[in-house]
């Protein structure tokens, strides 16, 4: 096979760093289940742990499997480097351990998924890291906050679960000019939908329980990094070290064979999310939609300068608050009732109730996530019938609201009962 290294993205997905031909002609690499390696001699050992010979000797440092994903994960995202982990948390902990130590400064956007929030709020800050969340949708924001002990600079772009975006670019820019390191969590838009380090930022980390592995079977994660240096350091004491958050050979197969299928499955999934916005928007139950792709979108602009598309998730806030998002969910018939995202099926969420329930009820309405937000993954199923259950089950959310204010108005009001 030809050299896969300036190949298109699809092709690199598939091909990048394996030819059948060094493996007995196996079109599917093998999987080396093996903890440890043999050495052929004492001294090769030696060289072995002391770094100067590349050779594997244990899985948690490294397996020619894990590796061989590496290698096509820092291709797709043009870094320089990658390490993968068992877990998205995995990848943010150890790359944020590896980072970071005591009087130093973690400048967070508003909005983190769940578990980075309590990593940072209730974990990092046991340890002497000050972290401070500032409103990143506005660079300048960043640039104000930034000071002498700031040494990294985190978000996510677009943010879970409510969509906001950040310019990656302009705030790399402000980043360095401090002296800090700039990492973004790139779960939402895969290597396909953008590429951050090529916006500047030192460290693309990710959930590839998402759309990488993109079956719901598995859980893993993986920092990318414009920098090989610090992709060693994370590899060698993030993941050696602190958290030995070390991904399975299997998992490392079941993502590649995910990976040959991602763009193909994004498109699809960018286009049936961007029909269900287009429902939401319509409709009389939903206050507001967030989706990147919606011209309504108060960053479609930035959106469309530093996405490919816009991704396949969707937030929107239901008029009726609580009580509608409780109504909507339970009225739903084929999208599922689940956390996670990036799967198959068309998962919903209720973020107050569930992946936010982490957030205090004060920090949850100051980190912007409402009552009544409400969290689609837009799955791969035919889009009609996406289309179908969702319209049934907003006008669940909306009747049982129209029906809950006329008994309320009742109650107050006993003489207008018949108007029921
Ligand atoms: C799921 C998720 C994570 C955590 O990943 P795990 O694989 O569940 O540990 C981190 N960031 C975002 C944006 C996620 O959606």
């Amino acid at each position: 096979m030809s050299e896969t290294h300036h190949k298109g993205f699809s092709t690199r997905a598939i091909h990048f760093g394996y030819n059948p031909a060094d493996h007995q002609g196996a079109l599917v690499p093998p999987i080396h289940t093996s903890a440890t390696f043999a050495f052929p001699d004492v001294a090769y050992g030696g060289r072995c742990f002391a770094g100067t010979e590349p050779g594997y000797f244990y899985t948690r440092i490294a397996n020619p499997t894990l590796a061989l994903l590496e290698g096509r994960l820092a291709s797709l995202e043009e870094g320089a480097g990658a390490v993968v982990f068992g877990s998205g948390m995995g990848a943010i902990t150890a790359t944020l351990w590896s980072m970071l130590e005591q009087g130093d400064e973690v400048l967070a956007d508003l909005t983190l998924y769940g578990c980075t929030f309590s990593f940072m709020n209730h974990g990092l800050t046991r340890f002497g890291v000050t972290v401070r969340h500032v409103d990143m949708t506005d660079p300048a924001n960043v640039a104000q906050a930034m000071g002498p002990k700031t040494k990294v600079v985190y978000f996510e772009s677009p943010a879970n679960p409510n969509m906001r975006m950040v310019d990656i670019e302009a705030v790399s820019r402000i980043a360095h000019a401090g002296g800090a390191r700039v990492v973004v969590d790139n779960t939402y838009c895969t290597p396909y939908l953008q590429q951050p380090l090529l916006l500047g930022a030192d460290v693309s980390v990710h959930s590839m329980t998402k759309y990488l592995g993109g079956h719901g079977d598995l859980t893993a994660g993986a920092a990318i990094f414009a920098d090989a240096e610090l992709a060693t350091r994370v590899r060698l004491f993030g993941l050696k070290d602190m958290t030995g958050a070390v991904m399975s050979a299997q998992d490392a197969h079941l993502v590649m064979r995910g990976l040959k299928t991602l763009t193909l499955r994004m498109d699809r999934h960018c286009q049936s999310a961007q029909k269900v916005a287009e429902l939401l928007e319509r409709h009389s139950a939903t206050a507001v939609v967030h989706f990147p792709g919606l011209p309504s979108f108060p960053q479609h602009a930035l959106a469309k300068r530093q996405m490919r598309q816009f991704g396949g998730m969707v937030a929107f806030e239901l008029k009726g608050g609580l009580q509608a998002g409780i109504r909507f969910m339970d009225a739903l018939q084929l999208v599922t009732r689940a956390v996670s995202l990036g799967d198959a099926e068309t998962l919903a969420q209720h973020p107050a109730s569930m992946t936010h329930s982490t957030y205090t009820p004060e920090e949850r309405q100051a980190h912007g996530i409402s009552d009544g937000l409400v969290r689609l993954s837009i799955g791969l199923e035919d889009i009609d019938d996406v289309l179908a259950d969702i319209a049934q089950a907003l006008a669940m959310a909306e009747r049982g609201s129209t029906v809950g204010k006329l008994v309320a108005q009742a109650a107050q009001a006993p003489d207008c009962l018949e108007a029921v």
